[in-house]
């Protein structure tokens, strides 16, 4: 609170956003209105839980920490040292890893710097390195490159080169992988996707990977909720190095964590390598906060109750895909072994980019996917969905089904409107749906928006409380 000595300049401190900032208070509280009336599918998505927002909004967020606990850069970090070694001891106990075998860096900011990090403290600039292709479900992290341009840091700074899924099956080509290492050699071989909807076989990686004389990183971006609760394969048993987000199925807050490991000659200096690439090489001041919401997160990832989180989170996504199926519509392998689907549209006449945009409109938030034997990578032919924050809203399989049955009926009337717009261009197609009153297809818009919500909003939302939510201003709605 500010006090009666409180200078002018200082008593902005002391007042809360919404009395000092309307105009961001009304921006969160639009976005609280909008994940509560809404229905969440993007599958790199999640809720996290409310110790760990308000971890992430704590005070911690003043304090400077370079380096690591017992060697800072600068004083006052007596606490910011606990905080970091218990997230550190959380994080290795969330995936039952033994102190003695595995070490871990929590400091990354996000997937991505971790992922950079992780390749600046094993090789060295432009060695070669192999990551699953991004039209096949890969990360722009593990070497993205087009034929015109290096996209990111990974094929900037490293000589990179893609495998893939098999054509036939969409599974991992793994005997394709090990050929192309032959030829190849790369110095490391990162498995891991962002949308791959089926379990990884890390011991024929590892295989491939010691034949060539390559490290083996995974990054389990999107899976390592699965991974800790054990309802996936085990990377642990044959990575090098593991990296992850927090904030996919591991619910946590927007970070990235280190794994490597620490028994064995190989691994000799591996500690003091990926220390010194997140801090100095890649990073500066570790975001405190976050680190504390990451701890948070990971003690509720060690809890028997987060199992029950995860194989809810795969019975969701199967249910799901199922309920797809039963309507006719293909899904990529069939199936899933995880969290996703990927929902090919092709057969249907459809591009990714309609269908995310009439979902849009009716309160659904997926996103365009390639999906194998696309022609552009411009115009993805598919979808991608998936359950973990759906699952965190309490949904179960009855629910999933009827997420189902709004996902069909959004396709059919997306076919509905793509005939209306008499061209296969998504500005008329959009043009149809949201200012055509009177044709069919707005009609169907509007009704089936009306239907998602009322759904959506019999759920609660972590972070935010219902019951006393309104409707806020500059969101006009007819219902
Ligand atoms: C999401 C993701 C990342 C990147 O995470 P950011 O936190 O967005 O930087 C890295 N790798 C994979 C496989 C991902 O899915």
């Amino acid at each position: 609170m500010a006090t009666a000595n409180t200078p002018a300049f200082n008593k902005v401190l002391y007042a809360p956003l919404a009395e000092i900032d309307p105009e961001v208070q009304n921006i969160i509280d639009k976005e609280t209105w909008r994940q509560f009336s809404g229905l969440e599918l993007i599958a790199s998505e999640n809720l996290t839980s409310r110790a760990a927002i308000e971890a992430n909004g704590s005070i911690l967020t003043n304090k400077y920490s370079e380096g690591l606990p017992g060697a800072r850069y600068y004083g006052g970090n007596e606490w910011i040292d606990e905080l970091e070694v218990l997230c550190r001891k959380r994080a290795l106990q969330a995936f039952n890893l033994d102190p003695a075998k595995w070490g871990v860096n929590v400091q990354p900011y996000s997937g991505s710097t971790a992922n950079f990090a992780a390749l600046t403290a094993m090789i060295q600039p432009q060695d070669r390195i192999m990551g699953l292709g991004l039209p096949d479900g890969g990360h722009l992290t593990h070497g993205y490159y087009t034929a015109k341009k290096k996209m990111t840091a990974s094929s900037i700074y490293f000589q990179s080169f893609p495998y893939g899924i098999d054509p036939t099956t969409h599974l991992i080509d793994y005997e394709g992988l090990a050929k192309q290492a032959k030829i190849f050699k790369p110095r490391l071989i990162i498995c891991g996707a962002s949308a791959y909807p089926r379990d990884w076989d890390y011991g024929n990686l590892k295989a491939t990977a010691e034949r060539e004389g390559a490290f083996l990183m995974a990054d389990i971006a999107h899976t390592s909720g699965l991974i800790a609760a054990q309802e996936l394969n085990n990377p642990f048993e044959y990575c090098d190095v593991v990296t992850t987000t927090t904030h996919k199925t591991l619910r946590g807050p927007r970070a990235g964590l280190i794994f490597f490991r620490k028994d064995g000659d190989k691994y000799a200096d591996l500690e003091k390598r990926v220390n010194e690439a997140v801090f100095p090489a890649c990073q500066g001041g570790p975001h405190n906060n976050t680190i504390a919401a990451v701890a948070t997160a990971l003690l509720q990832v060690a809890q028997p109750e987060f199992k029950q989180y995860a194989k809810q989170v795969i019975a969701n996504a199967r249910a799901l895909g199922e309920t797809l199926v039963s309507h006719g519509y293909k899904l990529q392998t069939g199936g899933t072994d995880n969290h996703l689907l990927l929902w090919d549209l092709r057969p249907l006449g459809l591009t990714g980019s309609k269908v995310e945009k009439v979902c849009d409109l009716l309160g659904i938030t997926i996103n365009k996917n390639a999906v194998s034997g696309d022609a552009s990578a411009q115009t993805p032919g598919g979808i991608r969905l998936g359950t973990s924050a759906l699952t965190s809203r309490n949904m179960t399989e009855g629910d999933v089904r009827q997420v189902g049955e709004f996902l069909h009926r959004a396709v059919q009337l997306s076919l509905v409107l793509q005939k209306e717009a008499g061209t296969k261009l998504l500005k008329d197609f959009v043009r149809v749906a949201t200012t055509d009153s009177g044709k069919e297809g707005f009609t169907q818009v509007k009704a089936l928006h009306k239907d998602v919500v009322a759904f959506a909003r019999q759920f609660p939302l972590p972070g935010a409380d219902v019951s006393t939510l309104k409707r806020p201003a500059g969101i006009e709605e007819e219902f």
